[in-house]
């Protein structure tokens, strides 16, 4: 197994490049299969993965539990265990305090190698401060309760700038892979942590498994190389050849995609030029899937009715590029739910003259409403 080395407590330790993800494992009758995911835990510890993340709202609240159960049998300073603060949750400090204790309790251990404030962004930078949340963190961190602290982020390049700034970071996570490079903080925000000196964990390599299929071109291509590596290796790997991303964490849900990422990771290469330029050609090949070019700059925004216009072309492309029909369906849920749905706009052309792309927004929106029903993505019209 590939480690790599981050300072806990100070001190330089040796860390699986691999981490565990407990936010996926595999569910039977909607409970998390303990059976199963004790087997792919199991199978990722004898092969050195000494990593795990979980978060408070994983599985309901059940991940931090039954990560407690697993790890209760092993020495404590065999692993590595990162958990989360559900900002969002905290509106006293109270909240944040009570929180924090009841993870700790939920897990059975004393204390966290690596805590994170869960999935911050703009909204989140005031209320750092209103709760005082640091303050709180670095109490816990000198009395040994918390070894690293850190924070997950989704939100622009901007304000991840502003969120680096806010305290001296132990270590940060960011979603990174090679279609995301301008996505979020993208690579940009990579290369700010490594010269400040921040590790990097890095989250959704596979963006969320979109890059472990392809169409048969696209597989073709990656096949005709590396015949014996699967197609997510490539994504893992990647991301691997950053010097600074010290965890890459995979949320596995089958023991195949255990097996598969030990292999990678534990007979690992970064890549070479050739297959720097073979993922540069798949990255082109995807994009031009695309069916909007929306760069979603909000110009036209808000709709006098509701029209989500970027969302809707955000999903629009997500699907023509990955076919995640789970997502898609999910994310259209959601859009529905708040009325902002392709199926909403009436065609009153308002937000035509803004867009600098010049997308004649409502025809590709009717467009999109039908592309969902073609593949049955909604069930009707509404
Ligand atoms: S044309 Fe449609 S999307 Fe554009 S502003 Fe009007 S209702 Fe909204
Ligand atoms: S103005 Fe055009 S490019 Fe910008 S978000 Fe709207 S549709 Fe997309």
């Amino acid at each position: 197994m590939e480690k790599r080395q981050i300072k806990v407590n100070g001190i330089l330790k040796d860390i699986s490049l691999l981490g565990f993800g407990c936010m996926r494992f595999p569910t039977k009758d909607g409970e998390i299969d303990k059976d199963l995911s004790t087997k792919m835990v199991n199978y990722a510890l004898e092969n050195g993965v000494n990593y795990f993340d979980t978060a408070y709202p994983y599985h309901d609240g059940k991940s931090e539990l039954f990560v407690g159960e697993l790890i209760k049998k092993l020495d404590r300073n065999s692993f590595y265990l990162a958990d989360k603060l559900p900002i969002w949750d905290c509106k006293t400090k109270t909240d944040v305090e009570r929180i924090f204790h009841e993870q700790l309790e939920k897990t059975g251990v004393e204390y966290f190698d690596f805590y994170l404030i869960h999935a911050v962004n703009k909204k989140y930078l005031d209320k750092v401060k209103e709760l005082d949340l640091l303050k709180t963190l670095e109490k816990h961190k000198n009395e040994g309760k918390i070894l690293n602290i850190g924070f997950s982020f989704h939100d622009d390049l901007e304000t991840f700038k502003k969120w680096v700034e806010v305290y001296d970071w132990d270590f940060v996570q960011i979603q990174l892979n090679y279609m995301d490079i301008y996505h979020q903080q993208g690579i940009e925000g990579y290369e700010i942590l490594t010269k400040k000196g921040i590790p990097v964990i890095v989250m959704e390599p596979v963006k969320g498994g979109s890059l472990a299929k392809f169409n048969e071109k696209i597989e073709k291509k990656l096949k005709d190389y590396n015949p014996n590596d699967s197609v997510a290796s490539w994504a893992f790997r990647w991301v691997a050849s950053l010097p600074n991303v010290k965890v890459i964490l995979s949320g596995m849900s089958t023991l195949e995609q255990v097996e598969d990422n030990i292999n990678t990771f534990s007979n690992y290469k970064p890549l070479n030029k050739e297959e720097y330029i073979i993922i540069e050609e798949v990255r082109n090949e995807v994009f031009d899937l695309s069916k909007v070019d929306c760069t979603s700059c909000g110009y036209c925004i808000p709709c006098p009715y509701g029209v989500d216009i970027p969302g809707n072309f955000r999903v629009y492309n997500n699907h023509s590029m990955y076919k995640n029909d789970g997502y898609v369906k999910w994310m259209m849920e959601e859009m529905s739910k708040r009325g902002a749905s392709a199926d909403i706009c009436v065609d009153c052309k308002e937000c035509v003259q803004k867009c600098p792309q010049h997308i004649e927004i409502p025809t590709r929106l009717v467009e999109f409403d039908n592309y969902l029903l073609e593949k049955g993505l909604k069930d009707e019209r509404n």
